[in-house]
């Protein structure tokens, strides 16, 4: 079933200037990029779209990672979309990501490791909708 899913390349790939990289291999794996827009975001925008992670230990330094510098969103589409993305990015932890990952290849640490994928349908419903609206989409 084609599907979308909500990625970011996170503001430490854009900084090493590897986010032409990265997107090379999405458009080699098959996806369809549908929409993407470069962002800076502000801390409370970090905030707002890491909120289940409020709790965390690592909410404070995740949300200034995330608002350090420019990201881009892109809304990728591609049969089972969702789960084929979270497999290319690899594990969160780039020392524990298999060969061949973006994360292996690109992630420099378990926060700073270079891209971001919904886990679910109904997270990347929402997350797609925090940054893209629907005309965009069309
Ligand atoms: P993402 O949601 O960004 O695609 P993920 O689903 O693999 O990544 P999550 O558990 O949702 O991982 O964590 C969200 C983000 O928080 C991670 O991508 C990473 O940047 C950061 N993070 C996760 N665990 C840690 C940790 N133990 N220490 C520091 N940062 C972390
Ligand atoms: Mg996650």
């Amino acid at each position: 079933m084609t599907e979308r899913t909500l990625a970011i390349i996170k503001p430490d790939a854009v900084g090493r200037h590897v986010a032409g990289a990265i997107m090379q291999r999405i458009e080699d794996e098959g996806f369809q990029i549908r929409a993407m827009r470069r962002i800076h975001l502000a801390r409370r925008e970090a905030e707002g779209f890491y909120a289940v992670h409020r709790e965390r230990p690592f909410f404070h330094s995740l949300t200034e990672f995330m608002s350090s510098g420019p990201a881009i969103v892109l809304v990728l589409e591609a049969p089972d979309a969702i789960r084929k993305w979270r497999t290319l990015m690899g594990a969160t932890d780039p020392a524990k990501a298999d060969a061949g990952t973006l994360r292996k290849q690109f992630a420099e640490s378990i926060e700073r490791n270079a891209t971001h994928g919904s886990d679910a349908a109904d997270t990347a419903a929402y997350e797609i909708g925090y940054f893209f609206a629907g005309v965009e989409l069309i």
